[in-house]
């Protein structure tokens, strides 16, 4: 049903609108699912799921978003309660939400080995937010969050304490096969669009449909989208079945986002100015598409990670 709701969602061609609700249900949502004791699921799972309550991931920072381990902000333990300082940036859902599921340092000096995970109210003292202005994705809200001295009760904490970057690891399969959904469905989308527009357009007395290179190129977008396709169903069904799938959500994320951005910048090119136009879809799509490799963890960091399995023989363990 993931699959189907992602895919839905990238046909209404607005890649704000689909990450606000895909950042929700799936990167807030799977922490408060996945770490979250009765109490905390019974306030915020309840309210998540009846759409009471939107929630957001708040990992990256100002100083660093690849070097998970390397953040500053910080939660530290005073009497029954932890006092959060720090700030974080490109969250989505980041100033519109009612709760932030916030990774900081419980331990500072144990580096990735002292990070802990908490759920935030909104409206807790301290927590303030500002909307950043973005090239695409202009429909969803993205944040920077700054913690000044929030004071949140222990049983905010989500799990068990200095476990969080194991819990963030674990999750981003999930995010990065999302991402690699999103991507061969829009590159669908485009491909679907500039077909039909190919048949009605005309050019030299023909639609352009009949232009041998025209139709190369659509070949050719065509058989890459397919490949990306049958290849994230396989890595969704995997993930389904529990496998912890970290190379091939990885190689998801890679490829599908690469072969959606070089596929949407062709699309484009197929329906000649109009293509630059903000009444055609393809000028959003291209805007948005560019996220891609970038969000959820970089193109780079990902390769990184396929490196490390492939070469040195890595093998990711799940946390729990
Ligand atoms: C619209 C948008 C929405 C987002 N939503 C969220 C969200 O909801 N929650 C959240 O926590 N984050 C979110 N992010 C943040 C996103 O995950 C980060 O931007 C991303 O992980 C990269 O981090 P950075 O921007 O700090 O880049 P940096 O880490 O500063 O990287 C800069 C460049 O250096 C490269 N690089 C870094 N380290 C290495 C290395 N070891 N080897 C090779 N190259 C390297 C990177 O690939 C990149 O090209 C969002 C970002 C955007 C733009």
């Amino acid at each position: 049903y993931t699959v189907i709701f992602l895919e839905e969602l990238q046909k209404i061609n607005s890649g704000g609108f689909a990450a606000a609700m895909w950042a929700h249900a799936y990167l807030a949502m799977t922490h408060v699912n996945k770490e979250g004791n009765h109490r905390i699921k019974e306030k915020y799972l309840r309210a998540s799921i009846s759409g009471d309550k939107i929630g957001c991931l708040c990992i990256t920072e100002p100083f660093g978003g690849s070097d998970v381990a390397g953040m500053r902000t910080t939660a530290i333990k005073k009497g029954s309660s932890y006092v959060i300082n720090g700030s974080k940036t490109f969250i989505t859902n980041g100033v519109s939400s009612d709760y932030l599921v916030v990774a900081a340092k419980t331990k500072p000096e144990l580096g990735n080995k002292g990070i802990s995970i908490f759920i935030i109210d909104r409206e807790t003292e301290g927590v303030s937010a500002t909307k950043l202005d973005k090239l695409g994705w202009r429909a969803s809200d993205t944040g920077e969050i700054a913690f000044d001295n929030v004071k949140i009760p222990e049983e905010n904490l989500m799990g068990e304490e200095d476990k969080g970057f194991s819990y963030i690891m674990q999750h981003f399969a999930l995010e990065r096969l999302i991402m690699g959904v999103n991507a061969h469905a829009r590159t669908e989308y485009a491909i679907e669009y500039v077909i039909k527009y190919m048949g009605e357009r005309e050019a030299f007395g023909k639609t352009i449909d009949k232009f041998q290179a025209l139709r190369h190129t659509i070949a050719d977008i065509v058989s890459e989208l397919e490949m990306c396709k049958e290849f994230n169903y396989s890595v969704a069904r995997k993930l389904n079945e529990g496998q912890y799938a970290v190379k091939e959500a990885s190689m998801s994320k890679l490829l599908s986002t690469k072969i959606a951005d070089e596929a949407i910048y062709k699309c484009l090119q197929l329906l000649g100015g109009y293509g630059y136009m903000e009444d055609y879809p393809l000028a959003r799509l291209f805007r948005d598409s560019r996220l891609g490799p970038i969000g959820g963890g970089t193109s780079e960091i990902l390769k990184e990670i396929i490196a490390k399995i492939v070469i040195d023989k890595k093998d990711y363990k799940p946390a729990t």
